[in-house]
């Protein structure tokens, strides 16, 4: 089926309201487990491709093995490049087939960060490309495996720039802080449902949250009800793969690599699987 954008997802899924997962991955595996998972529950989904993972990848080659395989699948896809920092891999991403880019630009100063995103959007949209921004910050980076990252309300999105973000830069999705971080969480995890509901109330542009991975099940409904259209999902999908593959080797009997292979995609389906009924995405079914 078609690969299709941000810009006709996620309306859907606020209509129906539900969320898409937005799964990442940096190798064939990962995106099998992803697609697979999604097109066995005849779900849409985003496939997601970090910037930071370039490394682990040849991107063109890939790009086109993801575009073969979404084209190949009878549900929507959308092909989307996460946390791009700078104007030419976002200009690279569009290039190569990305439906869907994420620039960052939380880091920078309001002002700065809005220009970027225009910019952006300005550009991605001649691709027919749809556009998500990060207002506020999200922290963590790529993920801190070993301490985990506490949460800084000084980072939060601020419900007054939501709508005057927004407008200035005609962006199509809107990723908020309101208490969530990038990889494990130093403490619990705790939901800023009262901010959510000040964004929703200033913005109608469907919003993003980041950093889905440790959340309960009843956290991610209570989001998805107070507006969240889009999840992103990657370390615990990443930490399921690296269990499965360890708990193959703590066995003690040979094992060949495919095994091992095997073993992470099967375990990341399940997780995906898992999360996209938690995410009640079936409900786009077609
Ligand atoms: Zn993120």
């Amino acid at each position: 089926m078609a690969i299709v954008t941000l810009r006709e997802l996620l309306p859907q899924a606020q209509a129906k309201g539900c969320a898409v997962g937005s799964f990442n991955a940096a190798d064939h595996s990962m995106a099998e487990a992803i697609l697979q998972a999604s097109a066995e529950l005849s779900s849409p989904v985003i496939l997601s491709v970090a910037e930071v993972h370039f490394r682990y990848l040849d991107v063109p080659a890939f790009l086109r093995y993801l575009r073969d395989r979404a084209e190949s699948l009878r549900i929507p896809v959308v092909i989307h490049l996460d946390h791009g920092t700078r104007l030419e891999t976002i200009q690279q991403g569009l290039d190569l087939g990305f439906s869907s880019v994420m620039i960052d630009g939380s880091a920078l100063p309001y002002s700065e960060n809005a220009a970027l995103t225009k910019r952006v959007v300005q550009l991605a949209h001649k691709y027919g490309a749809s556009v998500e921004a990060e207002l506020g910050h999200v922290e963590g980076g790529e993920g801190n495996l070993t301490d985990g990252t506490e949460v800084d309300p000084a980072n939060f999105t601020d419900p007054s720039q939501a709508a005057q973000f927004v407008a200035e830069t005609n962006v199509d999705a809107l990723a908020v802080s309101i208490g969530t971080v990038h990889g494990p969480y130093r403490g619990e995890p705790k939901l800023e449902l009262g901010l959510l509901a000040e964004i929703r109330a200033q913005t109608a542009v469907p919003l993003v949250l980041h950093g889905g991975s440790g959340l309960s099940a009843q956290d991610f409904r209570n989001a998805i009800a107070g507006g969240i259209t889009k999840v992103n999902f990657f370390t615990e999908n990443s930490l399921a793969g690296v269990g499965a593959v360890r708990s193959l080797l703590g066995q003690g009997r040979p094992v060949g690599y495919p095994d091992l292979i095997a073993a992470a995609k099967a375990q990341m389906k399940a997780v995906v699987a898992q999360q996209i009924e938690v995410f009640g995405t079936e409900k786009l079914k077609g």
